[in-house]
């Protein structure tokens, strides 16, 4: 390991040794080499936004702040505070942690447009400071006299240099969605509530993608300050912010690759147009034309387009050797004999006790299910349970802990999962990639071998029938497939209950046995399942235990031929609602 370790560093600094070398002793004309230290230092923070709009889908609008705010430091730091350029960028990046994080932590929970508005009001922040605090930035002169790293003086070798940074970040952002950081990115851009309930901690990755994009704006900042050894508030405005998300959006918002050919493009092009100068106007006019007919008619940008062409041509290698048999470990491990008990659980919307002090018990293994007419409380009931919304009052205890006030996360760690009455998937992703998420963030949690949770995923996927098509796309499944993929996704946690809403819904007769088949599967496999459906006959022929709720109050509870019997539960279906479903 270690050996394989250092080999890995000493090929890193000879390719980092060959890269400045090569770039550094071409002939280049001194406009050639601006170019091209602009296009790497942009593209070094245009990365920072493939990082949070591309892969987390955070919108951030103060790239070019974050840019500025590195460049200033590198500015200052070597001019005013006669720092070492590396130590310059230290700084550079220590500010852009604390501002990125900072303004992360407060305005994350907000999201879409507010999120929007508060980074341009950021945005605007800072450049308000690097006008008008003219005694430390000195205004609208800017700072002057930049001074760049030792042995990286002349024009060529600094060059070199911003294509190595270049370089190196591209790999970095280029390897990201493949770990388990840039998984958990990706799947809050998709589906931030089935995210959370994967186990994925929304807030933290998302201040972690905020955090990461401020760094790389500040390092292409900090190199751009000191290529150009000059800096001044209107390089770093918000159109400049605008410019960058351009960037990012022309070329491919989720790739580096994207990043890149965006950012080229919209430096080169301009410049190519110069010639143009001549008649007023038309430049900007064919500049404009061309972003939009690229946007037009590549809506995933460029590179998006060139993918899409590569993988229809070279589709992914199947699978060798069958997959393994799914084991549910945690549903096996008993540890008490109640699953889940729920106390005096009320869920209050203003007015609407929508769950009105619901007490039940799941017990260890089998089957329960949770009926009622619609509108009973039934799925505020799980969302309460599975901690999308925080209860009212009462408790919740899984396996004797209680986790009446964990996150969404966290219970599932604890050996929650759940799937949704309306299906939620991660839609950019393969049904492989959708189920290794949820055996990443839920059961598998310390297993960071991504192989091993390649294997549990498409051993998952094979236990309900879905393995040979791992590699699809879950927009292409059907509606039936669909709600199978997120059952995988949740047995993948390796779950102690697990909780369905309504699995049956919208389902043809034969997927129903089908689904009837799979849940008695995974019951003997000893995992516990509170079920919720409308289908009586798929109820009683799976379940043991069932609990009625009306009007968010619990009717009846027990063993399911005596529940049925009831009085008040056969009026609650036939007599006050009439478009109730019977029991049929
Ligand atoms: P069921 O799943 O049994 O059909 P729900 O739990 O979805 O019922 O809804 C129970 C009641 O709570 C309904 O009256 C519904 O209008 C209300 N309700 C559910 N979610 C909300 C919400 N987010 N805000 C306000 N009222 C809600
Ligand atoms: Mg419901």
């Amino acid at each position: 390991m270690t050996g394989r370790r250092t080999f890995g560093t000493l090929g890193f600094a000879a390719l980092a040794a060959a890269v400045i070398a090569v770039v550094g002793l071409l002939p280049m004309d001194s406009y050639t080499v601006h170019i091209l230290v602009q296009t790497a230092t942009f593209a070094i923070a245009v990365f920072g936004l493939t990082v949070v709009l591309g892969l987390c889908g955070q919108i951030n609008l103060a790239q070019a702040a974050f840019f500025g705010l590195g460049a200033y430091a590198v500015g200052l730091g070597t001019t005013a505070l006669h720092l070492n350029f590396w130590l310059a960028m230290l700084m550079a990046v220590a500010l852009a942690v604390l501002a990125g994080a900072l303004l992360g932590m407060t305005t994350l929970r907000l999201g879409g447009h507010y999120l929007a508005m508060v980074t341009i009001s950021f945005q605007q922040i800072i450049t308000l400071v690097m006008v008008n605090w003219i005694p430390v930035t000195r205004g609208p002169d800017g700072v002057s006299g930049i001074a760049r790293p030792p042995f990286f003086e002349s024009a060529n070798a600094y060059l070199g240099l911003c294509v190595f940074a270049m370089a190196a970040i591209g790999y970095f952002v280029w390897r990201l969605p493949h770990t388990r950081l840039g998984r958990a990115m990706r799947a809050i851009r998709d589906n931030e509530l089935a995210a959370s309930v994967a186990g994925v901690n929304v807030y933290r990755v998302k201040v972690a993608a905020f955090a990461l994009s401020a760094i790389l704006g500040a390092i292409g900042g900090g190199l751009f300050a000191s290529g150009f050894a000059y800096v001044s508030p209107d390089q770093f405005s918000f159109a400049e912010s605008i410019v960058f998300i351009t960037m990012t959006l022309l070329g491919g918002v989720s790739s580096p690759i994207g990043a890149l050919i965006g950012t080229g493009l919209l430096i080169v092009l301009p410049e190519s147009l110069r010639f143009m100068k001549s008649v007023p106007g038309l430049y900007l006019a064919l500049y404009g034309l061309a972003i939009i007919l690229i946007i037009r008619y590549m809506p995933d940008g460029i590179w998006g387009f060139v993918q899409d062409r590569v993988r229809r041509w070279l589709p992914p290698a199947p699978f060798t050797g069958p997959p393994a048999e799914l084991v549910l470990t945690r549903g096996t491990a008993a540890g008490t004999r109640v699953a889940l008990q729920v106390r005096d659980l009320a869920k209050h919307f203003g007015g609407v006790k929508a769950v009105d002090k619901v007490s039940f018990s799941v017990s260890q293994g089998g089957v329960h299910a949770l009926i009622g007419p619609n509108g009973s409380g039934k799925t505020t009931t799980l969302n309460v349970l599975s901690g999308l919304y925080v209860a009212t009052s009462g408790s919740v205890l899984l396996g004797g802990r209680d986790i009446t006030t964990l996150p969404a996360h966290a219970r599932t760690a604890a050996g929650l999962g759940r799937t949704f009455q309306n299906i939620r998937l991660f839609r950019s992703m393969t049904a492989l990639e959708n189920v290794v998420i949820g055996a990443e963030q839920g059961g598998a949690r310390g297993h960071a071998d991504h192989a091993r949770l390649v294997e549990l995923a498409r051993a998952a996927l094979a236990f309900v029938g879905l393995e040979a098509r791992a590699h699809e796309r879950v927009t292409g499944f059907s509606y039936g497939h669909q709600r199978l993929i997120e059952i995988a996704r949740a047995l993948a946690g390796q779950p102690s209950l697990l909780l369905l809403d309504e699995p049956g819904a919208g389902l043809n007769s034969s997927e129903k046995l089908a689904l009837r088949d799979l849940l008695r599967r995974i019951a003997d496999k000893g995992l516990t399942i509170l079920i919720i459906d409308h289908d009586m006959t798929l109820v009683t022929e799976v379940a043991h235990q069932i609990t009625v709720l009306n009007f968010g109050r619990c009717i009846a509870d027990g063993g399911v031929a005596q529940v049925l019997q009831q009085p008040d539960v056969i009026a609650a279906y036939l007599g006050t609602e009439p478009d109730a479903p019977a029991f049929s």
